[in-house]
C-alpha cells in the first residue's frame, strides 16, 4: 500500500504505530515521574541508571496495555484518548504537583464549567497541543497496514512478550531501587502518566459498582430532640473553601487577615486537621459519622449524615451553596444554590459568599418553632484565580496574581490574592455573626470550618489534593472558629477554654452538631463532641 493524500504517514504496522506513541508518551510527558525519582534516589551512578531505566519501564507497560487494547478498528481512538489524557495530566503534575488519583478525579468530574474556566491557561493549551494534539493528528493521518487476523495476532504477541521481557529485565537489574520505590516511594511511581490516572480510574468505578449497591443505612434512627429542651437553637454553620490555618491571623499569622473576626470574641481552634486534601473528600466526611479512617464519599453517600439525623429529630435545615454543591450532603434537605443572580444579588465577576445571607431573615421568621440549622458553603479561596475570590475593595494586600497560571506570578503576589481572599472571609464570617445577633431570642451559634488548605508554592507545590499521607501540612491544617450568641448555654462552654488547644479535626464535627441540638440519639458520641453537654443546665 503506497502513502497518499495531503499528511499522509506511513504505512505502518498497528504495532509500530502503539510502540511510537508509548515512547512519546514515557519520555515526553512523564518529567514528573523522573523529576521525582531523581529527586529522592540521588546519589551515585546507579540512581542515575535506575532513573533513566524508568523509561523503558514505563514505556513496555504502555505497549502491553495498549497491545490488548488496540484492535482492529479500535487502534486510533484509544491511542489518541492515550495522548490527549496524558497530556492533560502531565500539566496538572508539572505544574502544580498535584498526584492524579481517585480523589482527584472525582473532583473533575464534579468540576463545573465555573472552575473549569479558573483552570484554562495558556500552558495549558500549549501542553495539550504539544504533548496531545500534534501527535494525535500524526496517529489519525497514520496509513496502517492491516494484515491477515493470523499474521497480525502472531506479531502482536511477539510484541508483548518483548515488552513483558524488557519489564522483567529492567525491574531484576534494579530490583533494589524497583522494590524500595514501590513500597516506600509509591508517590515516584503515582507519576507515572497515564497509569495510575488509568488504575485509579479502574478503582473508582469498581468502588462505585461495588457502593451503589448497598443499601441506604440508617443512622441515629430515634433520634430527638427531649422534651426538656424548649429553648430554641439557631445555627449558622459556614463551610469553607480551601482556607489554611496558618493564613489566619487568629493562629498567629503575621499579616491582619480577621480584623472583623478578632473584635467579634470568637473561640478559635488552633489545632485542627481536615478529613481530606479535597472539597469531594472533605465536605461529605465532616458530616458523615465514619471517622477518616473508615471514610469513603460512596459508603458515605449510602448512609445518614448529621444533617439527616437533625432533620428527622425535627429541625429546620436549609443549605445554601455558593461553591460547586454540597457534595451529596444535602441530598434530603432543602438546598439553595447561590451561584446565579437569580438567588445571588450580590454578583460581579461571579457571585459573592456575602449573598447567601439575603432573604435568610426571611427564612427564619418562616420557621415560628423549632430549631434551625443553616449551611452557608463558600467559594472562599478556591484557587488557582485566588485574585477573582473577593470584590475590588477587599485587595489590601497588593500586587496581586492576576492570572490563573500560577507559575507566572512571584509567590509574594500569589500569597497577596489569596491573603485578601481570607480578609473577604473574614468579612462575610461577621455578616453571619451580625444576623445572628439580629436573632438573639433564640440560643445562636455559628460554626466556620474549612475544608482543606491549600499549597502556595511550598517545595513546588500548589493547589491541593494531594494523597493525604503525602501531602504538607498546608493543606490539612485549617481553621475552625466557634461563636455563641448571650442566650447560649454557658454550662456547655465551661470547659471549652481548654478543649480548644486540643489536636481536633473534621470527626470532631459530626457530634459536635448533634450536640449543640441537644439531640438525643445513639449516633451521638460524648466523647467527640467538642462541647460538653455532661450537666445540661435546664434539667
Ligand atoms: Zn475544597
Amino acid at each position: 500500500m503506497k502513502s497518499s493524500g495531503f499528511l499522509r504517514v506511513g504505512p505502518f504496522s498497528t504495532n509500530t504505530l502503539i510502540v511510537m506513541v508509548a515512547v512519546y508518551v514515557a519520555l515526553f510527558a512523564n518529567t514528573a515521574l523522573f523529576n521525582s525519582a531523581f529527586n529522592i534516589y540521588k546519589g551515585g551512578v546507579e540512581e542515575v541508571l535506575f532513573t533513566i531505566s524508568l523509561l523503558p519501564f514505563v514505556a513496555a507497560i504502555f505497549i502491553v496495555i495498549l497491545a490488548a487494547l488496540c484492535l482492529r478498528a479500535a487502534a486510533k481512538p484509544i491511542l489518541i484518548t492515550f495522548l490527549l489524557s496524558s497530556s492533560v495530566i502531565a500539566y496538572f503534575m508539572n505544574s502544580y504537583g498535584v498526584v492524579v488519583d481517585a480523589d482527584m478525579l472525582v473532583n473533575v468530574l464534579e468540576t463545573d464549567t465555573g472552575e473549569a474556566r479558573d483552570l484554562l491557561s495558556v500552558a495549558l493549551i500549549l501542553y495539550v497541543l504539544i504533548l496531545g494534539v500534534v501527535p494525535s493528528l500524526f496517529v489519525y493521518r497514520a496509513e496502517l497496514n492491516l494484515p491477515r487476523l493470523k499474521t497480525a495476532l502472531t506479531s502482536r504477541l511477539k510484541l508483548v512478550f518483548a515488552s513483558v521481557a524488557t519489564i522483567v529485565a529492567v525491574f531484576f537489574l534494579f530490583s533494589g531501587h524497583y522494590i524500595s520505590m514501590f513500597r516506600e516511594h509509591k508517590e515516584i511511581w503515582y507519576r507515572a502518566n497515564p497509569i495510575h490516572a488509568v488504575y485509579s480510574a479502574g478503582k473508582l468505578v469498581h468502588d462505585s459498582v461495588k457502593f451503589a449497591s448497598l443499601p441506604h443505612l440508617v443512622v441515629g434512627a430515634h433520634a430527638k430532640i427531649p422534651e426538656w429542651d424548649t429553648h430554641r437553637e439557631l445555627v449558622v454553620m459556614v463551610v469553607g473553601e480551601t482556607a489554611r490555618a496558618d493564613h489566619f491571623s487568629l493562629n498567629g499569622y503575621a499579616r491582619e487577615t480577621n480584623p472583623r473576626l478578632q473584635r467579634e470574641g470568637v473561640i478559635n481552634f488552633p489545632d485542627f486537621w481536615s478529613c481530606g486534601t479535597s472539597t469531594a473528600q472533605s465536605v461529605p466526611c465532616m458530616f458523615s459519622h465514619y471517622s477518616r479512617a473508615e471514610f469513603d464519599p460512596e459508603k458515605a453517600n449510602a448512609a445518614d449524615n448529621a444533617l439527616d439525623i437533625l432533620k428527622r429529630a425535627g429541625v429546620s435545615i436549609l443549605w445554601r451553596d455558593n461553591n460547586s454543591s454540597s457534595k451529596h450532603v444535602a441530598d434530603r434537605v432543602e438546598y439553595e444554590d447561590f451561584r446565579t443572580e437569580k438567588t445571588n444579588p450580590f454578583c460581579d465577576v461571579e457571585c459573592r459568599d456575602e449573598g447567601m445571607l439575603s432573604g435568610l431573615q426571611d427564612y427564619i421568621d418562616r420557621h415560628p418553632v423549632g430549631d434551625i440549622l443553616i449551611v452557608l458553603h463558600q467559594m472562599g479561596n478556591h484557587g488557582p484565580a485566588y485574585y477573582r475570590r473577593y470584590p475590588p475593595s477587599f485587595e489590601k494586600f497588593t500586587p496581586v496574581c492576576k492570572t490563573n497560571d500560577l507559575g507566572a506570578c512571584s509567590k509574594e503576589e500569589i500569597v497577596n490574592a489569596y491573603d485578601n481572599a481570607i480578609l473577604y472571609t473574614d468579612f462575610f464570617l461577621s455578616k453571619v455573626i451580625e444576623l445572628l445577633k439580629r436573632n438573639d431570642k433564640f440560643e445562636t451559634a455559628m460554626l466556620y470550618v474549612s475544608d482543606h488548605g491549600e499549597s502556595l508554592g511550598e517545595n513546588g507545590l500548589y493547589l491541593h489534593g494531594l494523597p493525604y499521607f503525602l501531602a504538607p501540612d498546608a493543606q490539612k491544617h485549617v481553621p475552625f472558629i466557634m461563636w455563641f450568641g448571650r442566650n447560649f448555654d454557658p454550662q456547655s462552654l465551661s470547659s471549652i477554654q481548654a478543649k480548644r488547644m486540643e489536636q481536633l479535626s473534621h470527626a470532631n464535627i459530626f457530634s459536635t452538631l448533634l450536640g449543640l441540638f441537644e439531640l438525643q440519639t445513639a449516633a451521638y458520641n460524648p466523647n467527640t463532641d467538642i462541647l460538653d453537654h455532661s450537666n445540661p443546665a435546664y434539667f
